[in-house]
C-alpha cells in the first residue's frame, strides 16, 4: 500500500474511533450512525485507497461528478453505498434516482415534485432526507424550520416520497449544537428517524445529537482540489 493509502486507511480507522466515543458518551450505539465519506473533487486514487481500505459509503454533491466516479465500481462493487449530499436540479432527478441510495437534500417544492415523477417511473426509492435551513440564512438552500411540518407531510403524503430524514448545513460562523438540535426537534415531531448533520470540523458534537449519518469529506480524504 502506498503512503497515501496509508494515511487515509488511518483517517478512516481514526474517524469511525471518533463517531464510536461520542456515541457512547451519550448511550448511543455507534452503529446506527453511518460515517459517508464525501468524495467530492478528490484524486480518484484517495478514493480507490478508500475503497481497498474496505469502505462503502460515499457522498458527492453532483450528479454528473458521481456518475463519472461511480457508475462503472457500482457494478463491480455490489455493497457500495451512495449518498446525494449537494443540491439537486430538477432536470438531474432521472440520473439522481438511477445512481444515488440516498439523496439528502430535498429543499424544495421543484425537486420533490421531480423526484417522485422519476420514482414512480423507475421503481428505484432513494431514502430521501428533506434539507431544513435551520439558520434560516437567505443564500442557502433548504426549508426554513416553520415550514417543515408542512413540506414534509407534503412530501410523504401527497407525493408518496420515501422521505427517513432530515439534514442540515449549520451557518459557518455559528456554534453547530443549537442547529443540530433544532433538526432533531424537527425529525423527532414528524416522525423522521434519521438524521444527517456534522462534518470534518463538528462530527463528534452531531453524532452526540443524535447524527445518523455524518458526511465528513476533508478530514478523512485531505483537502480537496479546485
Ligand atoms: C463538502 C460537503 C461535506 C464535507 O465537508 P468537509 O468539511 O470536507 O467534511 C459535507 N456535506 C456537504 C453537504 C458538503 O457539500
Amino acid at each position: 500500500m502506498s503512503d497515501a493509502a496509508q494515511n487515509i486507511a488511518e483517517h478512516i480507522a481514526g474517524i469511525r474511533g471518533k463517531i464510536d466515543t461520542a456515541a457512547r458518551a451519550v448511550e448511543r450505539d455507534p452503529a446506527q450512525v453511518s460515517m459517508i465519506a464525501v468524495s467530492k473533487k478528490q484524486p480518484d486514487d484517495r478514493v480507490q485507497a478508500a475503497l481497498e481500505a474496505g469502505h462503502r459509503v460515499y457522498g458527492e454533491n453532483r450528479v454528473q461528478e458521481a456518475q463519472q466516479r461511480w457508475s462503472e465500481r457500482r457494478a463491480q462493487i455490489p455493497d457500495l453505498d451512495l449518498h446525494l449530499v449537494g443540491a439537486l436540479q430538477s432536470n438531474k432527478a432521472k440520473d439522481a434516482v438511477e445512481l444515488f441510495d440516498a439523496i439528502h437534500s430535498v429543499d424544495r417544492e421543484s425537486v420533490a415534485k421531480a423526484l417522485s415523477k422519476e420514482i414512480a417511473r423507475q421503481g428505484r426509492r432513494p431514502e430521501l432526507f428533506v434539507q431544513l435551513n435551520t439558520g434560516e440564512e437567505p443564500q442557502k438552500a433548504g426549508i426554513a424550520p416553520g415550514a417543515a411540518d408542512a413540506f414534509i407531510a407534503w412530501c410523504r403524503d401527497e407525493l408518496d416520497l420515501p422521505v427517513v430524514g432530515a439534514m442540515c448545513l449549520p451557518p459557518v460562523d455559528e456554534e453547530p449544537a443549537p442547529h443540530f438540535a433544532l433538526l432533531a426537534k424537527i425529525a423527532a415531531r414528524n416522525a423522521l428517524p434519521k438524521l444527517s448533520m456534522g462534518m470534518s470540523g463538528d462530527y463528534e458534537t452531531a453524532v452526540k445529537l443524535g447524527a445518523t449519518h455524518v458526511r465528513v469529506g476533508s478530514a478523512l480524504f485531505g483537502a480537496r482540489e479546485g
